[in-house]
Formats: C-alpha cells, structure tokens, sequence
C-alpha cells in the first residue's frame, strides 16, 4: 500500500474528529439526512420534496430532532419546525398550516411540493420566480358584513361584528393615510352590500378590483359555539393555492375544489408573503394567541386581483377577549398591528424590487 501524503492523512484525522463531534452533537441526527440525490417522490398521489435538501438550497441547517419526527431547519434569520403526519408548521416561533402533511419515508421528512412553492418559497425568497412585484399604492379594506347581517355577536356585551369591523376600518384607514398610503374602504357605513345578481362577498371583491386596489384586507371577528372559554386569538386567512386543500379540510377531501383555480390564485407568492407580515405583527403586539396563518377559498378572497387576506381579529364567543374588542383602545392596537404588518410588507416589496433593479 501507497503511503498517503501527510497533509491528506492529518485532512482524513481532522474529517472523523468532525463527523464525531456532529454526532455526538446531535447536530445531525442519523434519522433524518437529506437524500443524497434530490429526486421527489409521490406518497398518495401527491409529490414531495426532501425537507432537509428543500432547506439546504436556502441556507437552512437541520439544528434539532425531538423524537425523530420532528425537525428544526435553521439559519440566522430564520427557523422552520416541521413534523411528520402534520399539516401544522412553524417559522420563527409562528404557526404556519400546510395544505399536505410532511410526511416521515424512508427515514426522512419530506415536504409536498406545493407547500414547498407556495407556502416556504416565497416567506424564504419573496419575489422569486415573480416577473412582478405588485405597487402598494391604493389600500381597499373592507369591513365585514353589514345592514341585515350583524355577522358575529356578543348579546352580553351588546356588541356585534358589523359595527367592530367597521370602527376597526376607519381606524386602520386613519393609521395607513398617516404612513402615506392611500385608503378605501368597501363600506362607509352600515349597509348590505351586493345588488342580487352577486353574493355580497363577490362584490366587495368586486368594488376592489373597480377601485384598482393593490392590497385588499377583509376585517371580521370570529366565534365559536362550542369551547367558546378557551378559543382566542388571531388567525388570518388566504387563498388556498390550486390544486390544495383547505385548512379546514382536514380531511382532505374536496379534490375537486382542490383543481379549482381562482383569479386570486395569480397572487399566490404575495398573498403570503403579505399574510405572514400582518401575522407576525398582530400576534407580536396585541400578544394574542396565535391561531395561525390559514387557507381557505373565500369568495371575498378568490375574484380579488390583487394580494389580499382575510383577518379574524379574535373571537366574541370569549368573554375576556370580547370585553377587549369591545373598547376602542384594543381596536386602536389591532388597525396599528395590521398597518405595522402592511408597512413591513411594503418594505419587502421595496427590496424585491431593489433587486430587481441590482440586475
Ligand atoms: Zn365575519
């Protein structure tokens, strides 16, 4: 046998001691590895990708494992929980839902393509693989319900949904003008909308898309019948990406809705992009719980043309977070973190487009 060059041989020391010490680190749990070829496969008709190859082309690191099922993908800025069997992410500490589960094959994670592409892509790399970036030059929110539909109520507190969204609004309207941007709101006062031919979701989009607006943000506060004393907080919606499922569609049932697109699905990157913004600030500052960023295909978000959420503020069906909502000083909180949310936005389109411009 050839004796080997020093420098090779004290190289080969150095690569054990390392591997070694990733080990016994945990660093790297032998469980979970990227495949060492990224090729996708197909579990129940839907295609996934490798989550720690996913992770790697953007600079994430697996950084824990918790019972083999579970991993943490790590950079600076940035921290993704993934788990196997669930449809529940996490990214930085917020509650992110996935229209497929990820799912544990061959002693790896895997993540389906959609949710790599239309939920992670664009929160990971905003703008990529858009030919546009939107303008955030005219703001349309729109108050929900209205007229003969109160929406939600709190008899109690002798507090309905309609009037909340509409103060809300008018708050959020003053907040947006004084950062520069222009506003409109769908309804100025308490009236139905929509003339028959419509439903009144299609023509609040509707009025949007008349507008020209680049932003679409729907108000409404939310309840539930039963548990009521436990469920509080903040969840805010958009449209589900074709060819996924709901969140609510927890069976993952509805195929056909599922190979439906929208006109709102052309906005699918920035429609996240946006409602991981005013998420991240609305749990931040009104310390709500986070009930998560969610999909779904509502009509008030499906014929908007442009990127828009929808936003339950928190539940009336609460005592404690109804009295909250019931003052003025709350509503005040809620219109600051939601254009907080909308500025931090608008800061990532001006960087997108800075790109843009650098090549
Ligand atoms: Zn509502």
């Amino acid at each position: 046998m050839i004796a080997r060059p020093v420098r090779s041989r004290r190289h080969s020391i150095l690569t054990v001691l390392l591997a070694v010490w990733w080990f016994a680190s945990g660093a790297a749990p032998t469980m979970l590895r990227a495949a060492p070829v990224d090729i996708p496969v197909r579990l129940n008709g839907t295609e996934y990708v490798d989550a720690l190859n996913f992770g790697a082309r953007y600079g994430l690191k697996p950084a824990a494992s918790t019972a083999g099922n579970t991993v943490t993908l790590k950079s600076v800025w940035t921290e993704i929980v993934l788990e196997a069997d669930s449809r529940e992410s996490a990214l930085n500490g917020l509650r992110v839902f996935l229209g497929d589960p990820v799912r544990l094959h061959r002693d790896r994670l895997w993540l389906s393509r959609h949710d790599a592409e239309k939920t992670f892509l664009p929160l990971l790399l905003p703008g990529s693989g858009e030919k546009k970036v939107p303008g955030l030059g005219l703001i349309v929110i729109d108050p929900g319900h209205g007229g003969r539909d109160p929406g939600k109520e709190n008899h109690r507190l002798k507090v309905n949904e309609k009037n909340l969204t509409l103060d809300t609004a008018r708050r959020l309207q003053r907040v947006l003008e004084t950062m520069g941007y222009r506003v409109r709101l769908t309804r100025e006062d308490d009236r139905h909308l929509g003339p028959d031919k419509v439903s009144d979701l299609q023509d609040r989009a509707l009025q949007a898309n008349r507008a020209g607006a680049d932003l679409f943000i729907s108000l409404h506060f939310n309840a539930v019948e039963a548990g009521a004393d436990k469920v509080t907080g903040v969840e805010i919606y958009t449209l589900t990406p074709q060819h996924q499922f709901s969140t609510a569609d927890t069976d993952r049932r509805d195929r056909s809705g599922a190979a439906a697109a929208s006109a709102g699905n052309v906005r699918d990157h920035w429609n996240i992009v946006l409602g991981f913004q005013v998420h991240r600030h609305m749990i931040k500052d009104l310390h709500a719980a986070d009930r998560g960023l969610k999909r779904a295909r509502w009509a008030v978000l499906r014929d908007v043309e442009c990127p828009a959420i929808l936003i339950e503020a928190g539940f009336l069906s609460n005592e404690a977070e109804a009295r909250k909502i019931a003052t003025p000083e709350y509503r005040q909180k809620i219109a600051v973190a939601i254009a907080d949310g909308v500025q931090a936005y608008g800061n990532i389109l001006a960087g997108a487009r800075r790109n843009r411009a650098g090549h």
